[in-house]
């Protein structure tokens, strides 16, 4: 994988298992904060209610194979039997003018992107037990039994990797969650523009 081009912009991981809570926290986060979502590339059927180049880019598996042969993914991986992919220039474009954008990956994505040892923000959402996880996939409604299932399965392993992220945000209350991450969001920008804001006031 290359690195991305120097960024300018925060560029957010958001990891998590299935039904965590992501798209949710993140529709939430963006009547707070101006933000940008990367939208991935995916082989797998569009849900009810999704929508092609808002929710994902909804693509054949010989479309997402010959993107990952031009070398257009930062990171791409196979989940729950389907092709998922960030890709590259879309991130690149977004995070130029300071812009925060976030990425709602995997765990098998999240270490690519950890490996290209840019400077981006890597976050873990929790659900509070994995009784609750498994209510709320059910309650969502959107997959079958056998998917619930699988991913059910996957989130035991994906949850033992949250102590490799910056952050970890258990999304039990919405609202508490929320602010959780505004607050770290609002933080990590401060801190990294702390260099420029003391140079700009003439400080070094
Ligand atoms: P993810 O994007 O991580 O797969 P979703 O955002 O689709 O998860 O959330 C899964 C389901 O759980 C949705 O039906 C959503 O409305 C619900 N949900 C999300 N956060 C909470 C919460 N804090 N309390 C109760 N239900 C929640
Ligand atoms: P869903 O099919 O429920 O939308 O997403 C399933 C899983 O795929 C989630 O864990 C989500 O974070 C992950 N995912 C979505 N887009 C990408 C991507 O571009 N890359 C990787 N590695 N995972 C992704």
């Amino acid at each position: 994988m290359d690195e991305l081009r120097a960024l300018s912009g925060l560029v957010v991981v958001l990891c998590g298992p299935s039904g965590a809570g992501k798209s949710t926290l993140v529709a939430r986060l963006r009547e707070r904060l101006p933000l940008h979502f990367s939208v991935s590339y995916t082989t797998r059927p569009m849900r009810r209610g999704e929508e092609d180049g808002r929710d994902y880019y909804f693509v054949a598996p010989e479309q997402f194979d010959e993107m990952v042969a031009q070398g257009e993914f930062l990171e791409h991986a196979t989940v729950h039997t389907n092709s998922y992919g960030t890709h590259r220039r879309q991130v690149e474009s977004m995070a130029e003018g300071g812009s925060v954008v976030v990425l709602d990956i995997d765990v098998q994505g999240a270490a690519q992107v950890r490996a290209t040892g840019a400077d981006i923000l890597f976050i873990f959402i929790l659900p509070p037990s994995v009784a609750e996880l498994e209510r709320r996939l059910r309650s969502r409604a959107t997959d079958s039994e056998k998917v619930i299932a699988g991913r059910l399965a996957v989130a035991r392993s994906e949850m033992a990797q949250a102590g490799l992220f910056d952050y970890v945000v258990v999304n039990d209350d919405l609202d508490v969650a929320a602010s959780d991450l505004d607050a770290i969001l609002r933080a990590e920008r401060l801190r990294r523009g702390a260099p420029l804001t003391v140079q700009r006031l003439g400080l070094t």
